[in-house]
């Protein structure tokens, strides 16, 4: 590659995939025009080489697409329709042409499944590491705010999907390098975490339903994300450790590593969210039709600020700890 105007022009999209974008990559800045009667929710997420991802435990493709993922999943916790997004990527000389090919290639792929057109960024040389921070913007419309402040006493708290996954998928991937080989089972938890599919589907039907949500996804681990909630709509939140969904984990490891993959594990992507008993009962018909898996996995209860975690022999406070805590 000759430089960066020659980079810039590989990865200018050659199609437009929302109307309503008037100037796309190749000016100043971006144009594009706001749906009437919705409002715009905008997040950014920064990954770093040798932090958050490693080239022996993401391919370049996955590494792109993985960096719109979890963007593309904050959209999904605000109950957003994706439409753009922008990349700054600061690049090192350890990367070569077709690997950066590669990284937008995956970028490029799940924009093309959520219809988001890349409208603009940055290109940056850095010393060591590969840094890519992508900014994404969806719409909602304006009536509709799925905040993590929206729990209340009495509540349901509900989980989509199944948590622990991608920490397992990490877990085998440190022991056996990206290629493996993976029994059966860990070919579905190394894919949760090299290639993650957003939420968006759940958090639209929830926003489509005009009724009270506390929602937030799951980047840190289920603890982590349950305390969050707790904190923002200062309550209470009892999570019943039976309820939490394990079966696919515990197949193949011990109860006790399954559970802490599942608390405290980051980066599944799910949602968690809660509200009341009867609009959950209208939650749960609307998943099951488009094949999103649904658990009641607790409560918001009477009591501190705070998460409780139970089982048939104990109670306990759940503490945050997360993801970094629990791998250092
Ligand atoms: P400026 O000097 O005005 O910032 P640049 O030369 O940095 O312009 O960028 C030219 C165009 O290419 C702009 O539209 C910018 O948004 C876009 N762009 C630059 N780098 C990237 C990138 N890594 N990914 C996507 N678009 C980019
Ligand atoms: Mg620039």
């Amino acid at each position: 590659m000759k430089d960066e105007f020659e980079f810039i022009d590989k990865i200018t999209p050659k199609i437009k995939r929302q109307a309503n974008l008037i100037v796309g990559i190749g000016d100043d800045a971006a144009i594009y025009s706001p749906t009437v009667l919705k409002n715009q929710v905008v997040c950014v997420d920064t990954m770093v080489e040798g932090i958050h991802f490693r080239k022996n435990t993401l391919t370049s493709y996955q590494i792109g697409r993985k960096a719109l993922a979890i963007n593309i999943s904050d959209l999904a916790a605000m109950g957003a329709t994706p439409k753009f997004f922008l990349v700054s990527i600061a690049i090192s000389d350890k990367w070569n042409e077709q690997e950066l090919e590669q990284i937008y290639a995956g970028m490029n792929d799940l924009a093309d499944k959520y219809d988001m057109d890349l409208i603009g960024g940055d290109t940056v040389s850095s010393n060591e590491s590969l840094v890519i921070s992508v900014t994404a913007i969806g719409e909602v419309y304006s009536d509709t705010q799925l905040l993590r402040s929206h729990a209340q006493h009495g509540d349901v708290v509900f989980l989509t999907g199944e948590v622990g996954h991608s920490a397992a998928g990490l877990h085998v991937l440190n022991e056996k390098g990206i290629n493996g080989p993976f029994t059966k089972d860990e070919q579905v938890w190394v894919l949760a975490h090299q290639e993650p599919e957003p939420q968006i589907k759940a958090g639209q039907i929830l926003a489509n339903l005009g009724e009270r949500f506390a929602l937030n996804d799951i980047s840190d681990g289920l603890a982590s994300e349950a305390n969050e909630l707790a904190e923002a709509s200062q309550v209470s939140i009892l999570l019943d450790e039976s309820q939490i969904p394990l079966d696919s984990l515990k197949i193949a490891v011990d109860k006790t590593q399954a559970l802490k993959w599942a608390l405290f594990g980051g980066e599944d992507f799910q949602l968690i969210g809660s509200c009341s008993e009867q609009v959950f009962k209208k939650v749960q018909p609307l998943f099951q039709n488009e094949n999103i898996h649904v658990t009641r996995i607790g409560t918001v209860q009477d009591g501190p600020v705070g998460v409780e975690l139970t089982s048939d022999s104990k109670r306990e406070k759940l503490e945050k700890r997360g993801y970094n805590h629990f791998f250092k």
